[in-house]
């Protein structure tokens, strides 16, 4: 009965505020979730022959401690993709994230990359207070959804900073974000893992993770994001 009363609330609530895609705000269709197709199909896609893949995945390659590089999207400003990721990180649509995931799994699938373990790039502390959840980790969730592999969202912590970082010069804050993550796993040992970020710009992030797992232990590092950006 209850559930019955739910779903004719929801359908009152579809009838009086139509759903709308986030990033066009078109009208959505029955089964549509949050971006309508136009919208995901008009993203443009990353190739492994377009410039910014390369010139990512060389940098993320170079100190052997990433050792390989998939990615979906190119993040474009003002882009489709800019305002879907902006529900993702600001509006609370974390169903979008789990899409991302599903998509992003899917290509893995087709690439027929395997590995151990998912580990999510985990949050500010703060960040996550704020916001309640850790984006790459809905992500990763979507992408183990369809490809079957773990999640390890536990296997990687960040370090907790006592100073402030802006009174510190560029390179101590360099060092910093080298040793900003830690393992303690002994699960990672000869395993591969693939780490799950939304955006890689810089590669420093995602860079000092992998440094953290393959310090544990791992074998082999896949970096797979949901978008690269300059
Ligand atoms: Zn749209």
């Amino acid at each position: 009965m209850l559930k019955l009363f739910r779903s004719f609330i929801d359908a009152l609530l579809d009838f009086v505020y139509p759903p709308t895609c986030v990033s066009c705000e078109r009208l959505l269709r029955r089964g549509q979730d949050h971006v309508c197709p136009e919208c995901w199909a008009s993203i443009r896609q990353v190739s492994t022959g377009l410039p910014l893949y390369l010139e990512t995945r060389d940098k993320l390659l170079v100190t052997g401690t990433v050792d390989e590089l998939v990615s979906l999207y190119v993040f474009e400003k003002e882009g489709h993709f800019q305002k879907i990721v902006h529900s993702l990180k600001y509006s609370g649509v974390q169903a979008v994230g789990l899409e991302i995931g599903r998509q992003l799994g899917a290509l893995l699938n087709e690439k027929g990359v395997w590995a151990d373990a998912l580990v999510p790039i985990p949050l500010h502390k703060r960040k996550l207070r704020e916001r309640g959840y850790n984006q790459s980790e809905l992500i990763a969730r979507g992408i183990s959804g369809v490809t079957h592999i773990p999640l390890g969202s536990d296997m990687i912590r960040r370090k907790k900073f006592t100073q402030t970082q802006t009174t510190l010069s560029l390179e101590e804050r360099r060092n910093n974000m080298e040793e900003a993550f830690f393992c303690e796993s002994s699960e990672v040992r000869e395993k591969t893992v693939i780490l799950v970020d939304d955006i890689i710009t810089t590669g420093s992030t995602i860079q000092s993770c992998a440094g953290a797992l393959k310090k544990a232990g791992a074998l082999r590092i896949i970096a797979v994001s949901a978008a690269l950006a300059e």
